[in-house]
């Protein structure tokens, strides 16, 4: 079977985890480090804190900015949830605003619009759908205007480059960016995650939060009657200082963090190779047509997405995927939109309100795209995404 995604984990990745297993730290290590070091000087930022998965990043991110009741995050319909629930999850609002339809990022315009009607909008998080960096410049712009941070949702922007041509991560149109190590994302650490910064204070708060909210470095300690005796700190003291979590990486998934690091260019341009022939196959098409046709020399190229008029002259999705299943490929849609879910329209959500998210979900299907997959296999999905269409 076929999959839209699959991870690529070789000998050496599987070296680098006995290794760790065998000779060294299985938590609290030097690994974690420097896998955080590794992505860190890959992307240009100043910091990563690794953690359990991208979700647990977005939730650092979103505590370590103070959100909390009464503030309101923005951020794309169509997004994996995580993107959303991260306000949720500390007491403050999600909201979204509406795509372009030929990136199927943010629209600027649109996200300032829909900010006018929401109360204390104190995050936007742009999504860097399939790797294809957002309009950051402008984004910032809005966010600026509105005394809002950004947080990037990068899952799927490892390796890309914004259009100035500094890579995603680096922060330099936020102040913190998100990376997800689930095996589908751009490397993998089986699950796993990353906030990147340039910011110490910040960097300082995801460091307590990932672990209990306890001390971390040379954290100020709050209470020194309990935390010295005869001018020095005790042993075994620390000191929880606000409410944290723990999200801790293991160390054996930092070793395969930093090996599959190694190979991040190698996966990258293969993928790029692949879409390139992709594009080839499907032009002309009227039918078929990739989602995002530009940027292909920026997008750090996770998923490849199709829109299909489905239904008019050619199968439902739904009659599609089936055939596409008995052919062996695994096709999947990206995304049901986050506000069609029943938890997002229990508190008032409606899909319908973004119109061209809306209208790509229609379309919307994503189909085998990965390292692995070769030329001929490549050849055999384009000639079964004809055969099948009608
Ligand atoms: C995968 C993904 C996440 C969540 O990452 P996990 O590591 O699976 O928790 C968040 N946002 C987007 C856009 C994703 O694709």
């Amino acid at each position: 079977m076929m999959w839209y995604g699959r991870h690529h984990v070789d000998e050496d990745d599987i070296q680098a985890v006995l290794d760790q297993l065998r000779h060294r730290s299985l938590t609290q290590g030097p690994a974690v480090g420097e896998f955080e070091r590794a992505v860190a000087s890959y992307v240009g930022a100043r910091y990563g804190v690794a953690v359990t998965s991208g979700t647990a990043a977005l939730h650092l991110a979103c505590a370590a900015a103070g959100l909390g009741p009464g503030d309101t995050l923005v951020t794309s319909p169509t997004t994996f949830v995580a993107s959303a629930n991260c306000a949720a999850y500390v007491g403050a609002t999600p909201e979204f605003a509406d795509i372009d339809p030929a990136t199927l990022n943010l629209d600027p315009a649109e996200l300032e619009r829909r900010c006018a009607g929401f109360q204390r909008v104190r995050a936007i998080v742009p999504v860097h759908f399939a790797g294809l960096p957002c309009a950051m410049p402008e984004i910032r712009a809005v966010a600026n205007r509105l005394g809002a941070i950004v947080v990037e949702d990068a899952s799927h922007g490892l390796g890309g480059r914004y259009q100035d041509g500094s890579r995603i991560g680096s922060c330099a149109h936020s102040e913190m960016t998100v990376f997800s190590f689930h095996p589908v994302k751009p490397i993998t650490t089986a699950e796993g995650g990353m906030i990147m910064t340039n910011d110490e204070a910040l960097y300082r708060d995801l460091l307590r939060l990932r672990s209990h909210g306890i001390n971390k470095m040379d954290d100020a300690l709050l209470d020194p009657e309990h935390a010295y005796t005869d001018g020095l700190v005790n042993p075994w003291y620390y000191e929880m200082q606000e409410l944290g979590f723990n999200y801790r990486i293991t160390e054996i998934q930092a070793a395969l963090g930093s090996s599959q690091m190694r190979k991040l260019d190698r996966f990258l341009a293969r993928r790029r190779a692949l879409a390139a022939r992709y594009d080839e196959a499907f032009r002309g098409s009227d039918f078929i047509r990739p989602a995002q046709a530009g940027g292909r020399e920026l997008s750090g190229h996770h998923l490849y997405t199709l829109r299909i008029p489905f239904g008019r002259g050619c199968v439902t999705r739904a009659a599609y995927m089936r055939r596409l299943f008995e052919a062996g490929i695994t096709a999947q849609v990206h995304y049901v939109p986050v506000p069609l879910h029943p938890y997002y329209r229990r508190r008032g959500h409606r899909a319908e309100d973004y119109p061209n998210s809306w209208q790509y979900y229609q379309e919307a299907l994503s189909i085998p795209f990965f390292y692995d997959l070769t030329d001929g296999e490549q050849d055999g999905v384009v000639r079964t995404l004809f055969d099948k269409l009608h």
